[in-house]
């Protein structure tokens, strides 16, 4: 027999006066302004293309590894710090003859979840902060990189600043990685997932962002839509906010195998579901022309606030992100 209590009486505020919900108040400052102020320093002349190794690149480290800092997120690198150092080759463009090794930074922070279970568990956003380097006897020498990758950069950091805001942390953890020499063929994710920082079995899904500033106002090319639940997660909140007016589609573009070409590959040949946005390529591509004044801001702020929500949905979830297929192999 069942034992009815009565219901205690709740006084509810009206829900106009309870305002918006934690996530919508932190997504606000997700802005136009702040995307194109970090593009501008990422991107900037004096970092000389942040090339593998190079003392821009280093800046650039040292400057994504401050803000982590300034947001309260924790060091999830290694010896304690936002770093993980890797040896690379430095060779001569032409030959390709090895000059000599050098070092070159990933840099990663933590936010740790509320759930006392599932914040064992991460959400990964992951942006390559190298670039080119320079290209000696043109003109303008310097490839800013402002689209590959400073847009990502920034919108990594913009998420950041969105979780840290008061009640906006979810249930499982985010790692927050910017991993370097993805133009030398993915080696710093490479090397993450090789030499992983948090258990790689704990790692649920990887958001990547490689070219995100330009090309389309309403719509992002989504790698990944077709084969994990991650593609369906992310179709419901892009119908959650319609005010985002921010459109997922599918490759446009095949031929160039952009799956293979970015550092979300490396979390997918591990077995973890991956989700890849890009704008895709344009006439700048790799070229001293991929200038900050190109990169729309606007509409950049309004994708990453879509990935804020998507992100937020993954790790608040009960069950962890599954494949529906293996067709990327
Ligand atoms: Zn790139």
């Amino acid at each position: 027999m069942r034992f009815f209590r009565l219901a205690p009486i709740v006084f509810c505020a009206p829900l106009s006066a309870q305002g918006p919900s934690p996530p919508d108040r932190a997504v606000e400052s997700i802005t136009a302004e702040d995307v194109l102020r970090r593009v501008a320093i990422i991107a900037d002349d004096s970092m000389l293309g942040r090339d593998n190794p190079s003392p821009g690149l280093e800046k650039t480290a040292a400057y994504v590894a401050s803000e982590f800092r300034r947001l309260g997120l924790s060091p999830a690198g290694e010896n304690g710090g936002y770093m993980q150092r890797f040896g690379i080759n430095r060779w001569v463009q032409d030959t390709g003859a090895v000059l000599s090794r050098g070092e070159v930074p990933n840099v990663i922070a933590k936010l740790e979840g509320t759930d006392p279970v599932l914040r064992r568990e991460y959400v990964v956003y992951s942006a390559h902060i190298d670039h080119i380097g320079v290209s000696p006897g043109q003109p303008d020498s310097i490839n800013n990189g402002a689209d590959d990758n400073a847009s990502g950069v920034a919108g990594l950091l913009e998420l950041a600043e969105a979780f840290s805001q008061p009640g906006a942390r979810p249930k499982r953890s985010i790692l927050f990685l910017a991993p370097s020499a993805e133009e030398r063929g993915l080696l710093g994710s490479a090397h993450f997932v090789e030499h992983p920082t948090v258990p790689l079995g704990d790692i649920v899904a990887d958001i990547n962002m490689d070219l995100i500033g330009r090309n389309w106002p309403d719509s992002v090319i989504a790698l990944g839509l077709d084969q994990s639940d991650l593609g369906e997660t992310l179709m419901k909140v892009t119908a959650a906010h319609p005010e985002l007016q921010m459109t997922p589609i599918r490759d446009r573009w095949p031929e160039e195998r952009i799956f293979y070409r970015s550092d979300h590959y490396n979390f997918a040949r591990k077995g973890i579901p991956i989700l890849f946005f890009t704008s895709g390529t344009h006439s700048d591509y790799h070229r001293p022309s991929d200038e900050p004044g190109r990169i729309n801001g606007e509409k950049e702020s309004r994708l990453v606030r879509l990935l804020f929500y998507l992100g937020t949905s993954i790790a608040n979830q009960r069950s962890r992100p599954q494949w529906t297929s293996v067709r990327f192999q």
